[in-house]
């Protein structure tokens, strides 16, 4: 409880970012603080260390901070979840939706195999939107998520709903 209050208030809220009306939770002032930092991937490692997770998906772009040394210490594989067109070899799309329109996520074919044991690893869930892509395209190759691992939840936005039965591990609940 003590770490995660610490952790809290690390996080910086930008008002009006990227647009007016949007409270930005911005988690490069957690990455400032060593103890903050090391207590947020402690936490998810004391989880998620004896869970038999073979991978950890990490969604572009600051899944690709969270999710490596999560995957260092637990023993997984890292396999990153990118933008569209940055993977060279050969991938499987999702598309989703947005705010305002939609967007693609992209895996590369053969990381991950049929029985792999999945984590999913985002900074914050908003709507779920782009923590469902990251399972469809997981459960797509055959695996199977385990649980959807941030930092933090915008409780307000009912993404936990979205994802359904799976489920989702937060650090920082914020309303
Ligand atoms: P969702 O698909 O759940 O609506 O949006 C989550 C995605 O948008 C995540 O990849 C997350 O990084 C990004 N995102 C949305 N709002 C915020 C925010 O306030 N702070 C940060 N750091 N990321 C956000």
């Amino acid at each position: 409880a003590d770490r995660i209050a610490k952790i809290s208030s690390t996080i910086r809220i930008i008002p009006d970012f990227p647009k007016p009306g949007i409270m930005f939770h911005d988690i490069t002032t957690l990455l400032l603080d060593h103890a903050a930092f090391k207590d947020t991937i402690d936490l998810f490692v004391e989880r998620y260390k004896d869970m038999n997770i073979s991978v950890v998906a990490g969604v572009e772009a600051r899944g690709f901070i969270f999710g490596p040394p999560i995957a260092l210490a637990i023993g997984a594989k890292f396999v990153p979840l990118r933008k569209p067109n940055r993977l060279p070899g050969e991938v499987i799309s999702e598309e989703y939706s947005l705010e305002y329109g939609t967007d693609i996520m992209e895996m590369h074919l053969g990381a991950v195999q049929a029985g792999d044991q999945a984590l999913v690893v985002d900074d914050l869930i908003a709507t779920g939107g782009t923590l469902c892509a990251a399972m469809k395209l997981l459960e797509r190759v055959g695996a199977h998520v385990v649980e959807c691992a941030c930092v933090v939840e915008l409780v307000e936005l009912k993404g936990r709903d979205r994802l359904g039965e799976k489920p989702l591990f937060v650090l920082v609940s914020s309303t």
